[in-house]
């Protein structure tokens, strides 16, 4: 698996009146396969996944993938690891369902037959071939979160971050995205606050107050956590 990597990570953003610190001093190395993150509303979860395919670069310290610097290495960082936010919406960019999966594979110079052959394949293995040609935006909330998965899946990456992506979804849905993640070959790394999707996790990483609080097994990650915010 890739060797994440932070090294005395701080970052704040600016509010006004000042500055809201977000991370502080965290270091870690990551090379286990599946690797949760959680902690309260507004711990850094969030700005910490991000900053793992360079959509936040620290203010203060390194973030390195295989030894590439997401400061100054972006474009090759996002070649290899994948993201998912939270809402669906945010990611959908081509009109139809199809078009959309294939639009990730813009920069890969494959053939027009070899994107088709991906994007059946990928549209195949989460459910979404009876919808190719639908408009993206009228796909279910569930299917919107497939597809998201789906367009980032198809480029094939070496990482995959899921910011919550199972927090807009009824418990079938959830179900779904769960089952795919666990059928995933790639290393993950899942923010989420639904713990149990965590079960069989190799790692769970825990924040509170900008800091890492807690890092260990999931059944200890979520006794810590509960710890510090009950
Ligand atoms: P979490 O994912 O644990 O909720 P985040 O990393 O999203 O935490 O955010 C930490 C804090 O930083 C929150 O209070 C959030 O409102 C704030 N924040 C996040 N992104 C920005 C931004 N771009 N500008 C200003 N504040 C932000």
């Amino acid at each position: 698996m890739p060797l994440i990597e932070f090294d005395s990570v701080s970052h704040a953003y600016a509010v006004s009146g000042g500055e809201r610190t977000v991370l502080s001093d965290v270091s870690v190395s990551l090379t286990e396969h599946r690797i949760g993150v959680i902690g309260a509303n507004g711990s850094g979860k969030s700005t910490f996944a991000r900053m793992v395919n360079a959509l936040v670069v620290p203010r203060a310290g390194k973030v390195r993938v295989d030894g590439l610097d997401t400061g100054r290495e972006a474009r090759a960082i996002r070649r290899r690891v994948g993201f998912c936010f939270t809402d669906p919406d945010a990611q959908i960019v081509m009109p139809t369902v199809a078009e959309d999966v294939a639009f990730g594979l813009r920069r890969h110079r494959l053939t027009k037959q070899e994107v088709a052959a991906r994007v059946d394949a990928a549209l195949e293995a989460y459910g979404l071939q009876e919808h190719r040609d639908h408009p993206a935006h009228l796909l279910s909330g569930g299917q919107k979160q497939l597809l998201a998965l789906a367009s980032v899946l198809v480029t094939d990456p070496d990482v995959v971050v899921m910011d919550e992506p199972t927090t807009l979804l009824d418990l079938v849905n959830a179900r779904r995205v769960r089952d795919v993640v666990a059928s995933l070959r790639q290393q993950v790394i899942l923010v989420t606050h639904h713990l149990d999707l965590l079960d069989d996790f190799d790692r769970v990483l825990v924040f509170h107050d900008a800091r890492l609080r807690f890092d260990g097994s999931p059944h200890e990650a979520v006794a810590a956590y509960q710890r510090l915010v009950l």
